[in-house]
């Protein structure tokens, strides 16, 4: 292992608690006894540190970890939080390289809290030591059998690793694990994250052999762009489900481009994390059930999905439901459906659902014969149990799925099985059994549809159970843009598709440009400041002569002040789309893809992903649009060429990506055509120096 702190902090040969105590009621009695557990059987040495004791609670104490002869890998502080600088500076001399603060009193508490962890995180820096915390629930190694950490017991082992911010989740890892059996590789919890955050841990997590998939739970970023370039290459690894919470205190970006103004917090940070592939759930339940059905072979691996129950209208309910999260529930081939036929009672439906009907006397036979015929079909990709009542009650019902299930895996079938659980409490002892077998079993119709949607894909349908914040505040235009003729210079340099166009600073001028593009023409008025031409009336469509074109200038000169003015070729008619970008101050550069021109803000309908963009992100882009089919053409018109399209979405992303002295634009409209696409307006503000 690479990195050393990693090291000390989860696999430690040695402890040293900090606020030991032989008082139960005590942070450090708590950590001290789980350290010491006899069942967890941690092979590691404790030490305790305590002003006066000789030993607590059966470990050894010294004053003060200098007196130690040999280093302890791992200081565990649980003092008042006064204490912890001098703590962390005796630390270092005996060599200590990591350290979990659990006390609280830090940032959480006012500004007293924050400066006082100011000062520990400095004192840690200076140290070299690498600081989890403060204010958390500590670290579990499973396979290591530490429990460096304030919860009640220890998990099982298994695939599952938890990163949290909230030490709450701790608790309930430990209480899932009690229950279902599921078990846990990792838990960290780094509570106000000082110094270790999310990236840290993510990386040694991706490089942790027992780490099967990878569940978080975050609060904020650290660094949102770090974390997606290293989650980007993590999914490819292993499964990465991620919870974030506090959507509401999201910031709120001062900026006059469309795309800086559209693209709030939340959806940058839900876009960049689907784009690196990770699952995105939105509840810790479902953050939970997610990581057990993946640790438990619950990787899915295409979209259909076979359903076989008791009850026809619970059936009829998934369906939909299924469908909703994108899964079909697709009928079956006759001759799959001629050989479940026979293990199905005379009323039973084989079509998919797959309906046992109610006679108990056959639920054995007829779940786990259509569970093995299924599995083996190749016609789909995940099936679902249902248990309602009497199939939950019948042990032999579970027993022989159980049974099904295991000969599948040895034949190297890998659909993997889900359990709908409809039950009451007197069947308790046969999902204890699915349990125990590692079979992933939910409770209630929903979530059972919402974990399969998760298992399925990483770029799944996501749910959006938050509304769109409405009526942002113009950030005010005295930030600099480039004037227009300089954006249209820059852009036509770069190599985008522009419309013709050519810039006059007077009457004259334009006549002659207006001969040399072509009538038709559009005069838009170039003023300092003018940033939303169409609200000033400074936009012309249509000038079919020069005479015109004479009444235009002058009108623009009456109303605007007398300017320079851009004429352009008049685009034929086509789908307005918008294109553009910002940096974002945790993700960095980020691009907008949206239809409606000057209608975006009203339509809202666009997609985000960070830049730069490959060809898979871009059509994933356009996917993304409600309003997408009206790119394949709708009342007589032809559709527009999604290939170019995409190509440009990849070559102005890499340009925002590579021209770091570009703050924000809009490209808005590119007007689409069955000919092609045409900029025709280009809005660029530079960064600030
Ligand atoms: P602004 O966004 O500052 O209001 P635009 O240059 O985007 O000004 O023009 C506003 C609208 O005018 C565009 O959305 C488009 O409908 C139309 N328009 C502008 N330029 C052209 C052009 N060259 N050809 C056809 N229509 C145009
Ligand atoms: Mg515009």
């Amino acid at each position: 292992m690479s990195m050393t702190w990693a090291k000390a902090l989860f696999e430690p040969a040695s402890v040293a608690v900090f606020g030991a105590s032989a008082q139960q009621r005590k942070v450090g009695n708590v950590i001290l006894a789980n350290l010491t557990a006899p069942d967890a059987r941690f092979k590691g040495q404790v030490i305790a540190v305590h002003p006066t004791a000789k030993a607590i609670d059966g470990v050894a104490a010294v004053r003060s970890i200098t007196e130690l002869d040999r280093t302890a890998d791992l200081a565990v502080i649980a003092t008042p939080p006064d204490t912890v600088v001098g703590i962390l500076s005796d630390c270092a001399k005996s060599g200590i390289r990591a350290a979990i603060v659990v006390s609280g009193g830090f940032a959480e508490a006012g500004d007293g809290g924050r400066n006082l962890q100011q000062s520990v995180v400095k004192a840690a820096q200076a140290n070299g030591i690498r600081l989890l915390g403060p204010n958390c629930f500590g670290v579990v190694n499973t396979s290591f059998c530490l429990n460096a950490s304030i919860g009640i017991g220890m998990p099982c082992k298994g695939g599952i690793s938890l990163f949290t911010q909230s030490g709450a989740y701790g608790m309930v890892a430990f209480a899932r694990s009690e229950a279902t059996r599921c078990g846990f590789a990792k838990i960290v919890s780094v509570g106000n994250k000082a110094d270790i955050g999310e990236v840290d841990i993510l990386e040694y997590l991706a490089g942790d052999d027992d780490t099967h998939v990878i569940a978080m739970l975050l609060e904020s970023f650290s660094d949102g762009r770090r974390l997606f370039e290293l989650a980007r290459s993590v999914t490819r690894i292993k499964p990465v489900v991620v919870l974030k919470t506090g959507w509401g205190q999201a910031g709120q970006r001062a900026a006059s481009s469309h795309t800086a103004a559209l693209a709030d917090n939340w959806r940058v940070a839900e876009a960049a994390l689907r784009q690196s592939g990770v699952r995105v759930v939105f509840d810790g339940e479902t953050l939970i059930d997610v990581a057990e059905a993946l640790d438990r072979g619950g990787s899915v691996k295409g979209r259909r999905v076979a359903v076989v129950t008791n009850s026809g209208g619970v059936g009829v309910e998934l369906t939909d439901l299924l469908e909703r999260k994108g899964s079909h529930v697709p009928t079956l081939s006759q001759p799959t459906r001629n050989a479940i036929r026979p293990c199905l009672p005379a009323l039973a439906s084989d079509v998919n659902p797959i309906d046992v009907t109610t006679d108990w006397a056959r639920f054995s036979e007829a779940y786990g014969t259509s569970t093995r015929l299924l599995s083996s079909s190749g016609e789909v990709d995940a099936i679902l149990v249902v248990l309602v009542q009497r199939a939950a009650e019948k042990l032999d019902v579970v027993d022989r799925l159980i049974e099904e299930i295991r000969t599948a895996r040895e034949r190297g079938e890998h659909v993997p099985v889900f359990v709908c659980w409809l039950a009451s409490a007197s069947a308790e002892p046969s999902i204890r059994r699915l349990h125990e077998a590692g079979i992933p079993c939910f409770r209630g119709t929903g979530q059972v549809a919402r974990v399969i949607a998760h298992c399925r894909s990483p770029h799944c349908e996501q749910e959006r159970p938050w509304t769109v914040p409405s009526g942002r505040a113009e950030g005010g235009d005295s930030v600099k843009w480039l004037s227009m003729a300089v954006a249209l210079d820059t852009a036509q340099d770069a190599g985008f598709p522009l419309a013709r166009f050519s810039s006059s600073n007077n009457v004259a001028q334009a006549v002659e440009s207006a001969c040399r593009v072509g009538y038709p023409v559009v005069l838009k008025a170039d003023r300092p400041g003018l940033v939303h031409k169409t609200e000033a009336q400074a936009v012309r469509v249509g000038i079919a002569n020069e005479e015109a074109l004479r009444a235009t200038w002058a009108d623009f000169d009456r109303r605007l002040g007398s300017g320079s003015a851009v004429i352009q070729e008049q685009v034929p008619a086509g789908v307005e789309l918008a294109v553009g970008g910002y940096r974002d101050a945790s993700f960095g550069p980020v691009i907008l893809f949206g239809i409606g021109g000057v209608w975006i803000e009203v339509v809202r309908d666009f997609s985000l992903r960070l830049a730069p963009l490959n060809r898979d992100d871009a059509d994933a882009m356009i996917n993304d649009l409600r309003l997408r089919a009206v790119l394949d053409g709708v009342r007589g018109s032809g559709a527009i060429d999604r290939k170019a399209l995409a190509e440009l979405l990849v070559s102005v992303s890499t340009w925002f990506f590579e021209s770091l002295w570009v703050e924000e634009f809009d490209f808005n409209p590119v007007i689409a055509g069955e000919q092609g696409l045409s900029v025709v307006d280009v809005r660029i503000r530079p960064r600030p120096n």
